[in-house]
């Protein structure tokens, strides 16, 4: 039994096989080679292995998208069966004494330029076929697979980092448990595995080693522990936890259809955190009692170009329509930072977290931004609609987007397009600025969310993403609090309602110091909804409120 030890994200405890992810960048390393026949053998075994996942992928494709369009397969076995890309490689394993990985790497260049210095565009085109099949060979050489779940049973996925965009365009149903050797607990990929319900651990050192892949193992998400090939007693306790897990959730299902209410009698709305159409199942299956965050910017991570205006109406009406009257509030697109598309065209920055993210990017684009604030306009006549803007550090920033909505609205009369008025227009606050300026920011808006993530991201100078600053990454911490306590009091004396929608309000050991700082919402990951609201019911507001005044704010 090898025993590796993560940080734990999501609790939970999954039995599977490791299935080790590989990104679409391959770094190959050249070896020597002591022994070339040794050397063609490997690389024989890997050409057959590949021979057998592409023949699965043809038989797969031709009952999903039909024969002609499964025929790329076939063109791809035929490719590694091509004599003249074999001998390249077998005969640079034999004249340079080097490894396969470089041998495939090396041919894969040569014919990659042949054929894209062709006249003919057809030929030139296999030039991506040639990239495709040799980087199938080398991900199985190197004992990964490629950037996708082949399997036919559910896995327990290993990955080095998972990157948001990653981690939406995996198949779910094939996923047991996340398990990364970098990252950290707040990243994106982290938020999305919780929204999952589905245990997870990241930080694990020694993870990504060929020889685990298909091996057998448990993750316990509670502790961070992956233990492969576990022995008879760390199964049994395994199994023991996973009762347990289940005994727990069933004891939380009485909570369902309960108030969110203190003892002292003070109702705190406890709303869900979701991240596209699919997370409304999850929300409405644990009494949500609205969506105090949409991330609409998966709606573009999930695509391969910009959604359109429509597609994004749809989507919106949708969550609208199915949270009947309850509040909806979407998040316009936060994008940026570690959230980056390919088709955007984004620039390459010194400090993402600091550049071109979220609003910033909506200002910049504003025929971006229209188009969803169009399709959001043109929903919120479906349900209550609430909308807010991510990484606010500015008042102008608000008075430029109220023009633009100004025009959106005049568009859309214009067109004779229905529109509610009475849309509630917020921000978050999740940089210093903003929880600094929220006086004056509360005079234009209706509500605020606070982002704990960010604001402690940005507060504390901790990078969220970055394992190393995890114990700098507090979001307990007092200088996050006392700015918590400030954006309440200057919300409150200006008539605002107040949600906190980062992890923190996940957390149920920080409830009760969230209550006292007065916060009208918790918006947290769809199961934590029951947990939260049995804090809540056990929580004294007023003397949680005495005591922090004691510990933090005096
Ligand atoms: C936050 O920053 O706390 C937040 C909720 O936004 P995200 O995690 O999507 O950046
Ligand atoms: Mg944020």
């Amino acid at each position: 039994m090898i025993t590796l030890q993560g940080k734990a994200v999501c609790g939970g405890v999954a039995f599977g096989k490791i299935f080790i992810l590989s990104h679409s960048e391959t770094v190959i390393k050249r070896r020597h080679v002591e022994s070339a026949t040794d050397e063609i053998e490997r690389f024989e075994k890997a050409r057959a292995r590949a021979e057998t996942e592409l023949g699965a992928l043809y038989e797969k494709a031709v009952k999903e998208v039909g024969k002609a369009n499964a025929m790329i397969f076939q063109i791809h076995r035929m490719m590694l069966e091509d004599v003249d890309y074999l001998e390249s490689i077998r005969n640079i394993i034999t004249d340079q004494m080097i490894n396969a990985e470089t041998a495939v790497g090396l041919t894969c260049d040569t014919f990659v330029q042949m054929f894209e210095s062709m006249e003919d565009s057809y030929m030139r085109e296999r030039s991506a076929d040639v990239k495709d099949v040799s980087e199938r060979l080398i991900r199985i050489l190197e004992g990964k697979s490629r950037c996708a779940v082949v399997s036919d049973e559910p896995v327990i996925v290993a990955a080095d980092n998972l990157a948001p965009s990653e981690t939406v365009q995996l198949d779910k149903s094939k996923i047991l448990a996340f398990v990364t050797a970098g990252g950290s607990a707040n990243s994106h990929a982290a938020i999305l595995a919780k929204n999952m319900n589905i245990p997870a651990v990241v930080g694990v050192n020694g993870l990504i080693d060929p020889e685990y892949n298909g091996r057998d193992a448990v993750i316990d998400g509670f502790t961070g522990t992956l233990y492969i090939e576990p022995d008879d007693a760390v199964r049994a306790e395994m199994r023991k936890k996973l009762d347990e897990a289940l005994r727990q959730k069933k004891l939380l299902e009485r909570l369902k259809g309960k108030a969110s209410v203190t003892k002292d009698g003070k109702h705190i709305a406890v709303a869900a955190n979701i991240e596209n159409v699919q997370g409304i199942a999850h929300a409405l299956m644990n009494d949500a009692e609205g969506i105090g965050l949409f991330r609409s910017e998966f709606l573009y991570l999930e695509s391969r170009a910009y959604p359109t205006e429509d597609t994004q109406f749809e989507a919106y009406r949708e969550v609208l329509t199915r949270m009947e009257n309850k509040r909806v509030v979407i998040r316009t697109f936060d994008i940026g930072a570690d959230k980056r598309l390919g088709y955007l065209q984004l620039p390459n920055e010194e400090n993402p977290a600091m550049g071109l993210r979220a609003i910033r990017l909506s200002l910049k684009r504003p025929q971006v931004f229209k188009t969803q604030l169009r399709a959001l306009y043109r929903a919120s006549v479906f349900g209550n609609l609430a909308i807010m803007f991510p990484m606010i550090t500015s008042e102008w920033e608000i008075d430029r987007i109220i023009e633009i909505i100004d025009e959106v609205k005049a568009e859309l009369k214009s067109e004779g397009a229905a529109y509610s008025d009475s849309v509630e227009l917020g921000c978050m606050i999740e940089t210093p600025a903003a929880a600094i300026m929220s006086d004056a920011l509360a005079k234009k808006l209706d509500f605020f969310s606070i982002g704990t993530n960010d604001l402690t991201q940005y507060t504390l100078a901790a990078d969220r993403q970055n394992p190393d600053m995890a114990d700098y990454f507090d979001n307990k911490s007092k200088a996050v609090l006392r700015l918590v306590d400030y954006v309440i009091k200057n919300a409150h004396q200006n008539g605002l309602w107040v949600s906190i929608c980062g992890e923190a309000a996940s957390d149920a050991s920080l409830t009760e110091a969230l209550i006292a700082l007065g916060t009208d919402e918790l918006s947290v990951t769809p199961d934590a909804i029951l947990p939260i609201r049995q804090k809540i019911m056990e929580t004294d507001a007023a003397a949680a409120a005495a005591a922090i005044t004691k510990e933090i704010l005096s």
